[in-house]
């Protein structure tokens, strides 16, 4: 099996996956921790079994597939905008129309999970998945924003963004102190921009 990256650390196991009453599929699985985040799992040989006791082994070619946990903008965003320039991989879009979409949105497949992003945010908006709070407690004073419609929203903020461009936000309202959201709710409006919104599409126009 050829690796391609310094591996820390290596673990294997065996996966029995039934892919039908009559057949097993045994699949050894390689799996190597790069880092606290990063893991690296590859099959290096499978072994079928089929109803007939007959037994077939094999190399896997395709021998393996990186995990990175996606970086995730939550309500907190008030289109600032300074994300996007320190962003390797140009996955961050600004969400349009504004009504409708009003974040940023990070696209998952495409996020190195680097954190520049998170280090840019002048609203802590911005996590990684796995660190979206579902019980953030509010200091006080925050902004948060929801597409037209949601019940509550019903505040205009006006301000200026890290261009010093005009921000305008038709659906708001602002945090009381010691007030706790659950803000994991906004990972899917994320994933949701990409596979069914207007995705990179807005950058075009
Ligand atoms: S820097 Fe923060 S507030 Fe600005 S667009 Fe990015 S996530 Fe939104
Ligand atoms: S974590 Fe890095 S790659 Fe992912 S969106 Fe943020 S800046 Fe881009």
């Amino acid at each position: 099996m050829d690796l391609h990256f310094d591996r820390i650390s290596k673990y294997g196991t065996f996966i029995l996956i039934q892919v039908a009453s009559v057949s097993k599929i045994f699949v050894w699985c390689e799996i190597y921790q790069i880092n606290e985040q990063m893991l690296h799992i590859g099959t290096s040989s499978l072994s079928v079994k089929t109803g007939g006791n007959e037994t077939r082994t094999g190399k896997i070619k395709k021998e393996s597939k990186e995990y990175i946990m996606p970086h995730r903008i939550t309500r907190l965003c008030l289109r600032d905008s300074g994300c996007v320039d320190v962003c390797p991989v140009d996955c961050i879009v600004p969400g349009e129309p504004v009504d409708q979409w009003p974040w940023y949105y990070i696209d998952a497949d495409a996020c190195i999970d680097c954190g520049a992003c998170e280090a840019e945010c002048p609203y802590a908006a911005i996590f990684p998945e796995e660190d979206v709070p579902d019980a953030y407690e509010a200091k006080g004073g925050e902004v948060i924003s929801m597409p037209k419609g949601t019940p509550g929203y019903d505040q205009v903020y006006e301000g200026e963004n890290a261009m010093g461009d005009e921000v305008k936000l038709d659906f708001t309202r602002t945090l009381d102190a010691g007030e706790v959201i659950d803000l994991t709710e906004d990972i899917d409006q994320n994933t949701e921009f990409f596979e069914s919104g207007p995705g990179y599409s807005v950058l075009e126009g």
